[in-house]
């Protein structure tokens, strides 16, 4: 009798430890999830305010290129300080980063007027990340 009970006694226990490691995993998701809500919440950006994003920048004062969040542009170089930091594109010919200095517009006026690089190319693409300095807010 005692033979019996005794390995029945270790697989109930075993079972009850078993429930209760899931139920710390529960806890632990839980509190990840609502610790990932507030950070989210925290990183949005407040109503009225422009929306920063993560954009590739080339100033034409001082001829540096990176990426860093920016809201309008042209916005304020992170280098000199001059409001001369447009979006940036990397000539697809060279790889040389340039300065989209013209504003994207659809007006049929300034079609064919074309931003061409040094090399003499106006194929321009995104930039490459890893060709760009990132600067971290
Ligand atoms: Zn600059
Ligand atoms: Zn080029």
């Amino acid at each position: 009798m005692s033979d019996m009970a005794g390995p029945a006694f270790r697989a109930a226990r075993e079972g009850a430890n078993v429930k209760s490691a899931t139920g710390i995993v529960a806890v632990v998701v839980i509190i990840g999830c609502a610790a990932w809500l507030l950070y989210y919440q925290k990183s949005q950006p407040a109503p009225g305010e422009p929306v920063k994003n993560m954009t590739p920048l080339k100033c034409t004062s001082c001829g540096k290129a990176y990426a860093k969040m920016a809201g309008a542009l042209p916005t304020k170089c992170h280098y000199c300080g001059e409001t001369t930091a447009h979006r940036a594109r990397q000539c697809a010919k060279c790889g040389a980063i340039v300065a989209y200095t013209k504003q994207i517009s659809f007006s049929p006026e300034e079609e064919g007027e074309k931003i061409t690089c040094e090399c003499g190319s106006d194929k321009l693409r995104e930039v490459d990340p890893k060709a760009i300095e990132i600067i971290n807010p």
